[in-house]
């Protein structure tokens, strides 16, 4: 059974579209990036037209199953990507539905730190400054924590940057194994803190806390994602539409090569294109490099907005290892764990010369989870020895390198080379927090490091810059090489700090929508 979760909504929204659509402005992709921009833009008086390669995620029972999402991989919607390194093909975990990828995030929403814009010397190299501050930023922050209910503690992370607005909600409860291990962690004389999670958790929202969150679609529209929160209220204002099985194939320009005239669409096999004033690419990092580079024309030879010949470099996606602490003697007994945050070696400190990174729950682990990376353990005794594990989520800093990048290969498959950075400092987290686990009475511990298949923190692939010859698009997100193209997702991001980068994403676009540029 499926319910249609937009029932009311379906006047705004263009299934089977005319041939050409003209709008005053177009955004490509209705992810984080793209749904916050066009909230932002709702009662702007513009036109705004979302084109959105996907459809509704549907609300239905397998939503919530373990079996149906990670041994079926029922929401599994990407064409497979190549891995240029290990030589071969796999299916990554970026989604194409309304909403992008976050219909089936974690939900964890922190600032970068305010150090983060800066420059950071990290033990592999230079994390380069952004052209702007976090100043900048600040108050799109607070808007986008609001838009996206985040609940934390303030004061609690000792790394949390300074705030003009406290946190719209209080921090979700540490519950079962997550509590004992933040009982000792204090006592260790660290200072965890309860996560910034987006998550509809107060009286009159849907959340009840289950353990179906991170890496699932939440059934009942309670997980601050970019659907939910951000597109759906754009589409009630009436002056958004949104256009859905729409994959842009290709933008054109006009003689000059100066402004886009167009986006060729492959609509539900049909071809259909939208004409606009301003065009703004939201397709996540990957994406946004591919269609730029399948845009190539005449004028844009080796891709559109690429005379820097950065289109696709500076792929980053943090360095991570899924981390679980086991307790044989004792059941981890939490439901909702992804409460957790610890930042003290996110920056160098009296016994680290670089920084490390942060460590944070993870939703709770179940066994045909655990089956991807121990493929060879039966499901019987995986189902039992994950109601023994802790689960956590270690992630370090992922230097921007050219050679790190983003290719359409002649057959059109995206490719992808990535070259590790900072493996030893994030190694010498996982070893810290091994010490913490263990002292907190969890004397097993099991890790796998993800490799370039963990795409789910993508970015930099079209960087930010004031010149236009190391950079794509200026401080204002605006391309250099073109006059009506902005970009507003994870591929304009200059570094990629060490935490969870779609409040960044939103608070990018929300600043964009109000600076003025797109409606002017
Ligand atoms: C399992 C998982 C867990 C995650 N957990 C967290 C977390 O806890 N916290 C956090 O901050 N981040 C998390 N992330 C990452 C987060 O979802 C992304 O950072 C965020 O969604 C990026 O926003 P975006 O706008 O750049 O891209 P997306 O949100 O992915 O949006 C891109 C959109 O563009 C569309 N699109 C792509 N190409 C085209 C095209 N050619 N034509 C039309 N449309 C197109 C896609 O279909 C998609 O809807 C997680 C991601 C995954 C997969």
């Amino acid at each position: 059974m499926t319910l249609d979760p937009v029932a009311d909504l379906r006047p705004q929204v263009i299934s089977r579209s005319a041939d050409r659509i003209d709008c005053d402005i177009a955004i490509i992709g209705s992810g984080m990036g793209g749904g916050s921009l066009a909230y932002a833009l709702r009662d702007s008086g513009a036109d705004v037209v979302i084109i959105e390669q996907g459809d509704f995620l549907p609300a239905e029972r397998e939503n919530w199953s373990v079996q149906a999402v990670h041994t079926d991989g029922r929401y599994k919607n990407s064409a497979a990507w190549h891995d240029e390194v290990a030589g071969r093909d796999f299916v990554p975990g970026n989604y194409h539905y309304v909403g992008g990828s976050t219909k089936l995030y974690g939900a964890t929403l922190p600032r970068f730190r305010e150090w983060d814009f800066g420059a950071v010397e990290h033990i592999d190299g230079l994390s380069p400054a952004w052209p702007i501050t976090y100043h900048d930023l600040e108050r799109f922050y607070g808007e986008a924590e609001r838009m996206f209910w985040v609940h934390s503690n303030k004061g609690e992370d000792p790394t949390d940057p300074w705030r003009s607005t406290d946190y719209p909600f209080p921090g979700i409860p540490h519950e079962g194994a997550m509590a004992r291990l933040v009982d000792s962690a204090r006592a260790q004389g660290l200072r965890p803190f309860a996560a910034p999670q987006s998550i509809n958790w107060q009286p009159g929202g849907g959340c009840v806390l289950c353990e179906t969150c991170d890496s699932f679609a939440c059934m009942v529209d309670a997980k601050g994602d970019a659907d939910v929160a951000a597109v759906r209220p754009a589409l009630r204002s009436g002056h958004v539409r949104l256009m859905t099985n729409a994959r842009v194939d290709r933008l054109h320009t006009d003689n000059t090569g100066r402004r886009v005239t167009e986006a060729s669409i492959e609509q539900s096999g049909r071809q259909v294109s939208v004409r606009a004033q301003r065009f703004v690419l939201a397709c996540g990092a990957v994406n946004t490099a591919a269609l730029l580079l399948r845009s190539a024309s005449d004028k844009h030879p080796t891709g559109l907005a690429n005379s820097s010949d950065q289109v696709g470099r500076n792929y980053m996606a943090h360095v991570t290892t899924f981390f679980l602490a086991i307790d044989p003697r004792q059941k981890n007994q939490a439901v909702y764990q992804k409460t957790i945050g610890i930042n003290d070696w996110y920056g160098t400190g009296p016994d680290n010369r670089y920084p490390l990174g942060n460590v944070q729950g993870l939703g709770k682990l179940r066994g045909p989870q655990a089956k991807r990376g121990k493929p060879w353990i039966p499901m019987t005794i995986l189902d039992e020895a994950t109601k023994y594990t802790l689960d956590l989520f270690i992630q370090s800093e992922d230097l921007p390198l050219p050679e790190s990048r983003v290719i359409v290969k002649p057959n059109d498959q995206i490719s992808l080379t990535r070259v590790a950075t900072n493996m030893r400092t994030h190694e010498e987290l996982v070893k810290k927090m091994k010490r913490v686990v263990r002292r907190a009475g969890f004397p097993v511990v099991l890790t796998q490091n993800l490799g370039v298949e963990a795409t789910s923190h993508q970015c930099g692939t079209a960087t930010m810059g004031s010149d236009p010859h190391a950079s794509v698009v200026d401080a204002d997100l605006k391309a250099h090489d073109l006059d009506n193209l902005w970009i507003a997702d994870s591929s304009t991001f200059v570094s990629s700090a060490a935490v969870n980068p779609a409040l960044t994403v939103a608070a990018l676009s929300l600043r964009l929508g109000a600076s003025g540029q797109l409606t002017a």
